[in-house]
């Protein structure tokens, strides 16, 4: 296996490390492996999930203050604080988080900002967590009866922690709830038309990263066997995020490479540069914060892709899922009313985008929304997903008005779509991208996926969108990253993702752009197909071959208003039609 090569002499380096270096040397690692705790956390919530905290240095502290204060005060044993400091630290991130993850853009790392700094006066000035000199005289932890006093013992289990933390990770990213998480950095739109409740995954993943910080601090405690709040500060929650950032944002390791990086580098810029300046003072500080703008002009990524191109790793080779077929839903019957929309009117402002619209769609039909640019029509689609809720109008599916319903909740009763402005991840393979389509499919959570107790089912989602990939005919870009395809066939990769998630309607808004002609063929012989199969279609398209060949009934809307419905032939002769659409022009 050489793949994994690089990481068994890692892991060989790290276990041999504490019989060959100095005691100095041993104290750094120590701390490289608190810190990259910390970060790896960082990792999951920023790079991955996009959320930026400058606030965990305060989790840190919570975990660490916990068990300073119980075990010296009231004689708790230390594994016991660990759990009570787990409690709290959820406790207060739940809190935090529900507060502040609602806030979008630069408002979420102001608020990180802003409960950092609490928390870290509020350990300084709480009389009985010691004030600003703190608590010592925290008792050693004890494991399978070995007191670990020395950093040498101390060592192996900060490093355990880190590489579990670091494998829990891997496994979790790569399951459904990681695709749900990495889905995020698309924005909430797509991954809530796909099902997912994306407030509570951001709850999530931010309760990962406090826990895993809680624990960084709870280790400190012990190792240090002294606690102040200086270091779970505003200072060191910037730090933990330049860590991450410099290490490789986006990777696992890149929390330990940047951890590790920082910490030798301000051990010795701390050494030196007084020294070579003459002069005492935080020079260290300075040097990072320009490192840390060149790292974001030159490699945003970090400086882990760039270490992974000089290691043996080899290109993974990867072979088609296979995996039992998911239980479909009951298909409806032909002719069945799957959805009505009622006088729709949707206004933005002063701008009426749909005034007034009704329409309906069957199972079994190909029901074609045109007009020309501007008319309306993928804000039909907004309201009809419920991405964008209807002003006022009636919209049931399947019987059930859907006007109170959000999106992840119409589109696990059956319904999905793709999207006019494509909405795909593109550095994630195809692959992946359309298993996030079969989101609702599946039902192993967080825990399941980071203990690796989710394959069987994982092999059945990754299976069934294999297959959906081979149905629209993508087979050979499967593993590719979905951002390289033509931007035809990234419309592709949307209605295999809508496919995958087995809806009985399906809302395709021009999916037949940037087709070739060949291409469009087989796209209308899909669709066809999946009409005879008793799924509904609402199409809204420009190209008019394509929607008078396959479309069974048409709506013509024009400034947000109906003018005219029928079947193909009747349209392609109506004067009104031919007036708007064409200008005039027979
Ligand atoms: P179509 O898909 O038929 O080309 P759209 O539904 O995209 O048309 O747009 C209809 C009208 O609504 C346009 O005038 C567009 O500028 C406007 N519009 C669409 N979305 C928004 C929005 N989120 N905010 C304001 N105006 C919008
Ligand atoms: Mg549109």
């Amino acid at each position: 296996m050489m793949r994994h090569l690089p990481l068994g002499i890692f892991i060989g380096l790290l276990a041999i490390g504490p019989l060959v270096l100095p005691e100095f040397t041993i104290t750094l690692a120590n701390y490289i492996g608190l810190y990259a705790i910390v970060a790896v956390g960082l990792v999951l919530l920023t790079g991955v999930g996009g959320l930026t905290s400058f606030g965990q240095a305060a989790f840190v502290g919570l975990g660490a203050y916990t068990t300073a204060y119980l075990t010296t005060v009231h004689g708790v044993s230390p594994w016991l604080t660990l759990l009570i400091g787990l409690a709290i630290t959820a406790a207060v991130a739940l809190f935090l988080g529900f507060i502040t993850l609602r806030m979008g853009g630069h408002y979420l790392p102001l608020g990180t900002i802003a409960w950092g700094i609490s928390l870290y006066f509020l350990f300084g000035n709480l009389e009985f967590l010691g004030g600003h000199t703190g608590i010592s005289g925290i008792p050693t932890i004890s494991l399978f009866g070995l007191e670990l006093k020395s950093s040498r013992s101390f060592y192996y289990l900060i490093w355990v922690v880190v590489l579990l933390a670091i494998l829990a990770l891997r496994n979790l990213l790569d399951s459904r709830q990681g695709r749900a998480i990495r889905a995020l950095k698309g924005g909430t739109v797509m991954a809530e038309a796909m099902g997912v409740n994306t407030p509570q995954v951001k709850i999530v993943i931010f309760l990962i990263a406090a826990l895993l910080a809680s624990v960084s601090g709870w280790l400190y405690a012990h190792l240090q066997r002294f606690v102040n709040p200086t270091p779970f500060g505003l200072n060191q929650g910037i730090e933990y995020l330049f860590m991450a950032v410099i290490g490789g944002i986006g990777h696992v390791w890149g929390a330990v490479l940047g951890a590790g990086l920082i910490t030798i580098l301000k051990q010795w810029l701390q050494d030196w540069l007084p020294q070579i300046l003459g002069q005492s003072g935080n020079f260290e500080i300075i040097v990072f914060g320009i490192a840390m703008i060149i790292v974001l002009q030159r490699a945003r990524d970090g400086l882990w892709p760039a270490l992974l191109k000089l290691l043996p790793v080899r290109a993974i080779k990867h072979s088609i899922p296979h995996g039992e077929i998911l239980p479909k839903r009951p298909s409806t019957a032909a002719g069945t009313l799957l959805l009505k929309a009622d006088d729709v009117t949707k206004r933005f402002g002063g701008l009426v985008a749909n005034d007034g619209l009704s329409l309906t769609v069957n199972a079994g039909e190909v029901m074609a929304l045109i007009g020309p640019n501007g008319a309306g029509k993928s804000t039909m689609f907004n309201c009809i997903s419920g991405l964008s809720p209807a002003s006022e109008g009636k919209i049931a599916f399947l019987g059930q008005s859907t006007v109170a319903t959000v999106s992840r909740d119409i589109a696990r009763q059956g319904m999905s779509r793709t999207f006019q402005h494509v909405r795909l991840l593109g550095q994630m393979s195809v692959l992946e991208n359309v298993a996030i389509g079969g989101h609702l499919r599946g039902s192993k959570g967080i825990v399941a996926a980071a203990l690796r107790l989710d394959r069987a089912e994982e092999n059945r989602l990754l299976a069934e969108a294999a297959r959906q990939i081979e149905r629209v005919g993508l087979a050979e870009q499967m593993f590719e990253p979905a951002g390289s395809l033509a931007l035809g066939q990234q419309r592709i990769v949307e209605i295999a993702r809508a496919l995958c998630s087995d809806p009985c309607l399906l809302l395709l808004d021009e999916p037949a752009a940037g087709l070739r002609y060949l291409e469009k063929q087989a796209l209308a012989e899909l669709l066809g197909k999946l009409r005879s199969e008793g799924m509904g279609i609402l199409l809204v398209e420009h190209d008019m071959d394509f929607v008078m060949e396959l479309a069974d009934r048409v709506v013509v809307m024009e400034f947000g208003k109906k003018i005219a419905e029928g079947l193909p032939a009747e349209i392609q002769r109506d004067p009104k039609v031919l007036e708007a659409y064409l200008g005039g022009v027979e």
